[in-house]
Order: structure tokens, then sequence, then C-alpha cells
């Protein structure tokens, strides 16, 4: 079966601890994380658009890369992520401190590994370009050069 899709990828910093974590994970520590997203129309194809700026398109590219930017990348470019329920006092001291100095955090309810930051990008993503009638068919998060996660919605 043949399909069309387009793939953007995105980069920014963000630091994190994993609680519970027998090794160095444990210390605050951070990535440039790459996503790259797999995008393809629900239904498949391309749009048909005759004269239109984005006839032939699956979506176009600067729309997508506005989306992400917007959306996702810059509420998450150089913050700390912080797991509300850590189980790690340090974490909360760190988070705290961080907000009382007006610093950039972002609360999440889940232990921040790539793997779950993948399943939580590709359901936040797959909201903001729901109404444009794209989905993200495969999402990569890329922690360090050799090292990634990867979510598949196919
Ligand atoms: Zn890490």
């Amino acid at each position: 079966m043949t399909s069309v899709s387009i793939v953007k990828e995105f980069t920014w910093s963000m630091a994190h601890m994993l609680a519970n974590h027998i090794g160095k994970c444990k210390n605050i520590h951070g990535h440039t994380y790459k996503m790259q997203i797999e995008i393809a129309r629900k239904g498949g194809g391309v749009l048909n658009k005759p004269g239109q700026t984005d006839d032939g398109m699956v979506l176009e590219f600067e729309e997508l890369k506005t989306i992400i930017n917007t959306n996702t990348v810059e509420a998450l470019d150089h913050a700390f992520l912080y797991w509300v329920n850590s189980t790690d006092e340090l974490e909360h001291e760190i988070a705290s401190l961080l907000k009382k100095h007006g610093r950039k955090v972002v609360d999440i309810n889940y232990r921040p590994t790539a793997e779950n930051l993948a399943l939580d990008y590709l359901d936040k993503i797959n909201n903001d370009l729901a109404a444009f009638k794209v989905e993200v068919v495969e999402l990569v998060l890329w922690e360090s050069p050799t090292s990634y996660a990867r979510v598949l919605n196919r």
C-alpha cells in the first residue's frame, strides 16, 4: 500500500531529574531534545486544492512549524520539567525554589522519561493538529545523539 507523509524536526533544551533512578539520572541534568514528527492526512493522500498554496501537500511545512513551535517548543525550551508526584523531596524543593525566583518550570504528572514525554507530546500535538485533518503517525524523541523513544500511531 502506498502512503504519503511529511516529517519535520524540532529541537529544544530542557532539564529534569528521574526520581528513584539508581544511576546518575537521579541528579538534575539537561538534554538537547530533538523531536521528529511524521504527519499524514486522516484518510491518506494530499490536499487537492488546485490553485491554492497548499495544493498537493499533506500540510504546509511552514504552518506545521508555527503550530508546533508556538504550542509545544516555546513552552518547553529551557524549562525544568517538574514531576508533581515525584517521590524525591529534592525535586519539590528545586521546583519550589525555581518558581520562587520566577524561573521556567513545566509541571507534569508523570515521571519525565523520554518514553512518557513522547507519549504526552503525541497526544498534545494530535489535539493541536486535529482541525487540519492530519495526525502524527510517528513521533521520535531523541534524548541524546544515540538514544531515543519512539511512539507509533498507525
Ligand atoms: Zn535525562
